[in-house]
């Protein structure tokens, strides 16, 4: 399994992703997290990622794609994996493309989490409040960016792996293992997508 989990800001793609780890034992690999633990850490990296993110604004590609192919090239061929907030560009597409076919990797499937704007404004509403869940860009203005840079820049991608016919929809309101029934079928080729 060689995944990429889509979605809208709060769709609930990190949830989804931790339930397909805990039952495949896929690598997972969020490049929020990454860029978060960076600037906790206080590494190059997240200096240069901070002002992007506290703004609610894309980080430039190079220094996503940085850290997904370092991560990838360090797996073993056979261990499937999770992209988790990556690619959100068609460029970051492209590059994870070229570099997946230099390793002899594809793709198995893109598995968009389909929730309305209205909901993912409420769950955004309700991380915020939740201490444990809470995250420096949860709040009003840092999320209208973020909304606004899924629209103009990460939607287009839907369109790309539908030509390529690997996007997966799944409704993404609902319990969340509801939803995940619906993505473990997707994620294990059972949906005809
Ligand atoms: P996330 O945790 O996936 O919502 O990502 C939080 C923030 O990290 C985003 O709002 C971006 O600023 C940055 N980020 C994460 N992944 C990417 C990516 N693939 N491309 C550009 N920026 C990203």
């Amino acid at each position: 399994m060689r995944i990429v989990l889509f979605g809208a800001p709060g769709a609930g793609k990190g949830t989804q992703a931790k339930l397909l780890v805990e039952e495949f034992g896929l690598f997972h690999l969020s490049t929020g997290d990454v860029l978060r633990q960076a600037i906790e850490d206080r590494t190059e990296l997240g200096l240069q990622a901070q002002g992007f993110m506290n703004r609610g604004d894309l980080v430039p590609d190079s220094l996503v794609i940085a850290i997904v192919e370092n991560a990838i090239l360090g797996l073993e061929s056979q261990k499937g994996f999770i992209l988790d907030g990556f690619p959100r560009t068609l460029n970051q597409a492209h590059e994870l493309d070229g570099f997946l076919a230099q390793q002899k990797r594809n793709l198995s499937c893109v598995i968009s989490l389909e929730v309305a704007e209205e909901e993912l404004v409420k769950r955004i509403a309700m991380r915020g409040n939740e201490a444990q869940l809470r995250r420096a860009d949860d709040n009003v203005e840092t999320v209208r960016s973020r909304f606004k840079a899924f629209e103009t820049q990460t939607l287009p991608l839907k369109h790309y792996y539908a030509q390529k016919k690997i996007l997966c929809e799944v409704d993404g309101i609902g319990s969340v293992s509801v939803i995940y029934k619906a993505v473990r079928m997707a994620a294990t080729g059972q949906t005809i997508c």
